[in-house]
């Protein structure tokens, strides 16, 4: 039983992780805390931008669950380790493959992931704290997906 709730924690610790993300960037990032998210929309001086501190804070989150649960290895244990793999996969694609931040998985055919880069892309026509769209990330609307395929034909 206790494995089942286990799996179940970190499985919702990932899949959680989008609809924060998601919620964080539409009402935080490009709300109140503009100040930190504003580096993103702006070319980038040097290794780091003010908007890693997002990545800090959903990672102390993280650390503090995966610390507080080590004792008995229960739920908060893995559901820290469900929030830090999804923290990992947004790092690989958003930073890695599609801002290029180390150059590695450049040439995808993955219409999938082509799409999430397509999408992002849109987001970032928007240099304001206004009128961006697309603030989800790993999981892709079929919006998007179709409006990838349409503009590729
Ligand atoms: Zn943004
Ligand atoms: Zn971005």
């Amino acid at each position: 039983m206790e494995i089942a709730i286990n799996i179940l924690a970190l499985l919702f610790g990932f899949t959680i992780m989008e609809g924060v993300a998601w919620f964080t960037h539409k009402y935080i990032m490009h709300g109140f805390l503009w100040s930190w998210h504003k580096s993103h929309h702006e070319p980038r001086h040097g290794m780091f931008e003010k908007n890693d501190l997002f990545a800090l804070v959903f990672g102390s989150i993280a650390a503090i669950l995966i610390i507080i649960g080590s004792h008995n290895l229960d739920w908060k244990f893995f559901l820290g380790i469900g929030i830090s793999i999804y923290g990992l996969a947004y790092f690989l694609v958003h930073d890695v493959f599609v801002h290029q931040r180390i150059k590695l998985f450049r040439n995808t055919k993955s219409t999938y992931f082509s799409a999430m880069r397509f999408a992002h892309k849109i987001h970032h026509k928007t240099t304001g704290k206004h009128g961006a769209e697309a603030f989800g990330f790993l999981f892709v609307s079929m919006k998007y997906i179709n409006k990838f395929k349409k503009n590729k034909a």
